[in-house]
């Protein structure tokens, strides 16, 4: 199944991603998903391949292409390579440079964005406090401006790919209480004060690294703050409609896969005397799984035309909706699948078992549930 608003151009970075996917990806995304861990060469390989600079801007080193582009990439990503953890690790930088892009400078695009989209520099987001993520308006980690630099002290956590990130696209506070208080800096690996504190152990998304990072008296050169001092909210918020989306998107992948396997188990089981789809009640699963499935990916592809054609103030609480709708599929879709391959299902060997747990992160992270329905009241006016 592909989006309603494909063309030639996104099957084309179909054909890319899945081409990368389906060598590069999947003979060995099982072994890294069990070690924790993708060769750190992948992005270099992901960025030959044509895969990371998709959606980016050529003139700051993309190949151009929207969000769409970005969409159907990460489908390709996650179905053909068979590792969400990889295809989320190897992601990041598709929620810390998008800032960098829209508010930076040619320098920074230079410094920053260029070298990541060739694969040389990974770059990571980091918004999530130890103290709280859903409320960035009270974010602490204090930035304070001494000449040319500010001195960071804090901590940042479930940071994704913040083991091996060589920029992190901070949010940090560099004026008063609240939101309007808020800066982006990047702060550069090997800036002295800045120390990848533990590498946390999750319930999915295994291959890809997830970090909590600490900040003490690291001084950042004002050079690297993105846009205006004290005006970063906004910022975060535009960025996060989209991270909202490809999330929402990669649910609708996860789930995809999860049901293509169910479909092919169903056939090959046999149970008393005949093929687990010849029980009515297993086509009905099935049934359902694909009628969901249908309409988060119907709906995520409607938010993401809209985004693409610039209607900002209704993205929000679309993105939101299409985000908790695609969570909430994907999680019954991958529960479904668990119990269709009956005890296999439970066994770390099957893939929808890896799914399932992949799955438990997506009402959580990029704002939870709760959050996206405060987002939803606040767009619809209630
Ligand atoms: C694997 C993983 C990867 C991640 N990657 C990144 C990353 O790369 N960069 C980054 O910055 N962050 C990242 N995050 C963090 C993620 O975005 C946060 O976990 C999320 O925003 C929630 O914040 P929190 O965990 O602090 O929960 P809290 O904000 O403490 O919330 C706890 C609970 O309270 C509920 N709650 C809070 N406020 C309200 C409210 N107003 N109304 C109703 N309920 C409420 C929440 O919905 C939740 O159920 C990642 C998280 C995980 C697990």
């Amino acid at each position: 199944m592909t989006y309603l608003f494909e063309t030639d151009e996104h099957a084309a970075m179909r054909q890319i991603a899945r081409r990368f996917a389906s060598t590069h990806v999947a003979p060995y995304g099982a072994e890294w998903e069990e070690n924790e861990e993708f060769p750190i060469e992948l992005y270099r390989q992901a960025a030959v391949s044509g895969v990371t600079p998709i959606g980016y801007p050529e003139a700051v080193g993309g190949a151009g292409g929207d969000l769409g582009h970005v969409l159907v990439a990460g489908d390709e990503l996650i179905i053909a390579g068979r590792s969400v953890g990889t295809a989320v690790g190897l992601g990041s930088h598709g929620i810390a440079l998008p800032p960098i892009v829209r508010f930076g400078t040619p320098e920074q695009h230079k410094r920053f964005v260029a070298p990541a989209l060739r694969g040389e520099k990974i770059a990571a987001l980091a918004v999530t406090e130890p103290g709280g993520g859903s409320d960035v308006a009270n974010l602490t980690t204090r930035a304070a401006l001494d000449g040319d630099h500010y001195i960071v002290n804090g901590a940042k956590t479930f940071i994704t790919s913040g083991c091996r990130a060589d920029l992190v696209t901070c949010a940090v506070r560099t004026g008063g209480s609240g939101h309007g208080g808020i800066s982006l800096l990047v702060i550069e690996k090997g800036t002295p004060g800045f120390v990848v504190s533990k590498k946390l152990r999750k319930t999915g998304w295994w291959a890809s690294d997830t970090a909590e990072l600490t900040f003490e008296d690291c001084r950042v050169p004002v050079a690297n703050r993105i846009g205006p001092e004290n005006s970063a909210f906004a910022m975060i918020m535009m960025n996060f409609a989209g991270e909202r989306l490809m999330l929402a998107g990669q649910c609708v992948a996860i789930a995809e896969l999860a049901y293509r396997e169910s479909i092919a188990y169903a056939r090959e089981r046999q149970a008393f005397g005949k093929q687990l789809t010849g029980f009515q009640v297993t086509r009905h699963k099935l049934a359902d799984m694909a009628s969901q499935l249908a309409a988060a990916r119907a709906l995520t592809g409607e938010v993401c035309t809209r985004a693409v054609q610039g209607e900002q103030v209704e993205v929000a609480g679309l993105a939101a909706k299409a985000k908790n709708i695609a969570t909430d599929m994907c999680s019954f879709v991958c529960d479904q699948a668990v119990q269709l391959h009956g005890g296999y299902g439970y066994m770390r060997e099957t893939l929808v078992e890896r799914l399932y747990r992949d799955a438990r992160l997506y009402p959580i992270g990029g704002g939870t549930r709760e959050i996206m329905n405060e987002v939803i009241a606040k767009t619809e006016g209630y």
